[in-house]
């Protein structure tokens, strides 16, 4: 094995590798494209092309791709070799600057919610230098940006680029407010990836996991969580091993997978990097929940990345821990050992508080989807409502703020506001789990994301709203004539004004979503109850107003959205139906057959068997009842409306309660059914494989 800190990045044409192979000026030239977003001249284009080439092919690569992030959620890639005929009937290995730069994949079969017809299929990738090129497959791969022939933003990852601008942008001024020079302000993103692995052999026989990434069916297994025994607990070796393997990839791709544990389900795990800019970050994770799936593989595992792909046992979440650092190396997030610090990080706090309130509908709709939607609310995830932990020191120093007063705790430390704030202490880290949105130290935790998403979405909008507190917030202290009354007349405004959104408590009881209620806090409990809001008046102007989206842009993103919601159902109530009809009721009939036959044997001898009979009198009253659950569902699936709001609101009203009557009933008729006869693997079989 090579050592670790020459295995790590060893596939990836970062900035080490360019600065060895790139001449001088060219690699300048780049540089600046990178960091100030200048255009890169097409002569520059070819000698990095050229070379990214060179490096690639001595790595063993022969394919080159543009690798975007449609609305799918997942990425694209279309592969083409670096073979060019040299006229000769020999091959020259060519890349040209023009092919690193835009790519043309047809964008027709792409989701684009009617922002481009089947007839203009053209669309556009374009290099996004800021991100790495990497070589995974013996394929160079070059992450790019997809717009449509008119320009108009196809994929996840623009929009993060664009709203990572507008912080920027904003953050900047503020601290210019507090006598800071800085040119940039990065948001940074560490998110923590869970995960299923099943043996894949358990896999095959589901077709349920297969085609929709969950199970539909499965009545509990005897032993589940409840003893708490699997949550760090001791790693089987089977799993230590696809583990190792998963590091060794993640590190050649420069991902700096750092924590790998067991988690409360049976096994569930977890992967968590060290954090890096959001961008980066982004295109990481869409990478490692790749490789954990191709990795699985190799070790006879299926990686299951579904929100919930058992019930009655934890469902996956994905912890998305997000700051904001300054090019001087400061954490925006981190509290501080001085006074004025201090007034600083509370005016970030208060930004952050601010901007979640004021887009509680778009937060929340950034996690919605059919998967999430088993999991947000149920006993192992905060529910759909938004609120935000800060623990109780901040908590008292908030009050303190709003009340005018002494702040109780910890050594105090007067500052230049009128204000008294204790010092806040560093490791004031959460360990309320219950909260979807927890302040932990020097950092922000965002707990509502489900496990398969591509985390794009929510930090854009994470960033877009913190941009626009901000905004405000600049206008305002900008023309005020003396800053520290201004200050701290905003602070204790604002927080009076949002002090609604803090909630310290118990976030999965039934109490908070009363009080919730109460605090006029947004309850969407599911996917369709969120999506629509999207084109809210308020929301087109907030995008609008940062370069994120235009109108028509968000409005496709809705449409997409929605669309892929309807479909998800459908695939989910055809794959039940697809079992029900094929596997289980087949099975059911069959078992109460031997009983029958076996009960008329006996009673031709003259042994009364009222024990198999009345096993089979339950088992086939069972069988009718699923049966017309069966055929409801069937045909309610067949009277799905055609508009796509209006089926993803028939299948959240009507589909998924069908979906779940018939469940309950072929569930129960698991428990009664002999294990040779059921047609798959059972809970128990799955969880708990050796
Ligand atoms: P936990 O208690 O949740 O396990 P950790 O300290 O292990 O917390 O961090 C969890 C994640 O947060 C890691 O991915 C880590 O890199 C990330 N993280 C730490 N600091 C920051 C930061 N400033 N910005 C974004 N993410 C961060
Ligand atoms: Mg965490």
């Amino acid at each position: 094995m090579k050592e670790i800190p020459e295995l790590f990045g060893s596939m990836v044409f970062n900035d080490h590798v360019m600065r060895q192979m790139l001449p001088k000026t060219v690699y300048k030239s780049l540089k600046r494209t990178m960091q100030e977003g200048t255009a890169l001249e097409a002569d520059v284009a070819d000698v990095v092309a050229a070379c990214m080439k060179d490096w690639a092919v001595s790595k063993g690569a022969t394919h080159f791709t543009h690798w975007f992030q449609p609305m799918t959620g997942i990425t694209a890639e279309k592969h083409d070799s670096f073979i060019s005929p040299d006229g000769n009937g020999n091959v020259l290995m060519d890349f040209s600057g023009k092919e690193l730069v835009k790519g043309e994949p047809d964008a027709s079969s792409f989701p684009s919610g009617g922002l481009r017809a089947t007839f203009e299929a053209r669309g556009y990738t374009a290099w996004d230098p800021t991100s790495y090129a990497f070589i995974k497959d013996d394929t160079l791969f070059i992450p790019t940006a997809f717009c449509s022939y008119t320009g108009q933003i196809l994929d996840k990852k623009t929009p993060l680029l664009r709203s990572m601008d507008a912080v920027s942008v904003e953050a900047v001024r503020t601290l210019k407010l507090f006598g800071k020079d800085v040119k940039r302000v990065t948001a940074t993103v560490g998110p923590e990836q869970e995960y299923f692995l099943i043996d894949v052999k358990d896999y095959a026989k589901r077709p349920d996991i297969k085609l929709t990434g969950r199970t539909l069916f499965g009545a509990p297994s005897p032993k589940g969580q409840e003893k708490e025994d699997h949550y760090f607990g001791t790693i089987r070796p089977r799993v230590k091993a696809f583990m190792a393997d998963l590091d060794q990839e993640l590190w050649k791709l420069g991902i700096p997978s750092k924590t790998e544990h067991n988690e409360v389900a049976p096994c569930q795990h977890e992967m968590a990097p060290v954090f890096e800019t959001a961008n980066i970050a982004t295109d990481a994770n869409q990478l490692t929940m790749e490789v954990m799936k191709q990795v699985a593989e190799r070790h006879g595992f299926a990686c299951l990345l579904h929100e919930k792909p058992f019930e009655g046992i934890n469902g996956s979440g994905k912890h998305n821990n997000w700051s904001l650092s300054t090019d001087t190396g400061e954490n925006l997030l981190d509290p501080g050992k001085t006074p004025s610090e201090n007034a600083q990080f509370i005016l970030f706090l208060t930004a952050i508080i601010k901007a979640v309130d004021d887009n509680q509908d778009l937060l929340r709709l950034s996690v919605a989807s059919a998967g999430n939607d088993h999991r947000l609310g149920a006993n192992e995830a905060p529910p759909a409502i938004l609120s935000i932990f800060v623990g109780d020191e901040l908590e008292e120093v908030i009050n303190s703020i709003i009340e005018g007063r002494m702040a109780k705790s910890g050594s105090r430390n007067k500052i230049d506001l009128g204000m008294v704030l204790p010092k806040l202490p560093q490791d004031n880290s959460d360990r309320n789990r219950t909260s979807p949105f927890a302040f932990t130290g020097n950092k922000f935790e965002f707990r509502m994301l489900g496990s398969s998403f591509n985390i794009a979405c929510t930090n854009t909008i994470l960033n877009t709203a913190v941009a626009e507190s901000l905004r405000v917030f600049n206008e305002e202290l900008y023309s005020a004539k003396d800053f520290s009354s201004a200050l701290h007349d905003l602070i204790k405004r604002e927080l009076t004004e949002h002090k609604r959104i803090l909630f310290n408590g118990n976030g999965y009881s039934r109490e908070w979503e009363e009080e919730a209620e109460k605090r006029g806090l947004l309850n969407y409990k599911k996917t369709p109850d969120a999506l629509v809001h999207y084109t809210d008046e308020k929301n087109i102007e907030l995008f609008k107003r940062h370069g994120i989206y235009t109108a028509e842009e968000l409005k496709s993103r809705e449409e997409v959205l929605i669309d892929e919601y309807q479909k998800q159902i459908r695939i989910e109530a055809l794959t039940m139906l697809e079992m029900l009809k094929k596997d289980i009721i087949p099975a059911c009939i069959s078992y109460s057959d031997k009983l029958a036959k076996g009960v008329a044997v006996k009673k031709s001898i003259g042994i009364e068997a009222e024990a198999e009979m009345k096993l089979c009198k339950e088992i086939t009253g069972n069988i009718a009842s699923l049966l017309d659950k069966t055929e409801t569902l069937e045909g309610d699936v067949g009277t799905t409306p055609e508009d796509v709001y209006k089926a993803a609101r028939f299948s959240a009203d009507v589909i998924i309660p069908d979906m779940e009557k018939a469940r309950a009933v072929a569930d129960h008729l698991e428990t009664m059914v002999g294990k040779k006869e059921w047609p798959m693997p059972t809970y128990a079989d799955i969880l708990f494989y050796c």
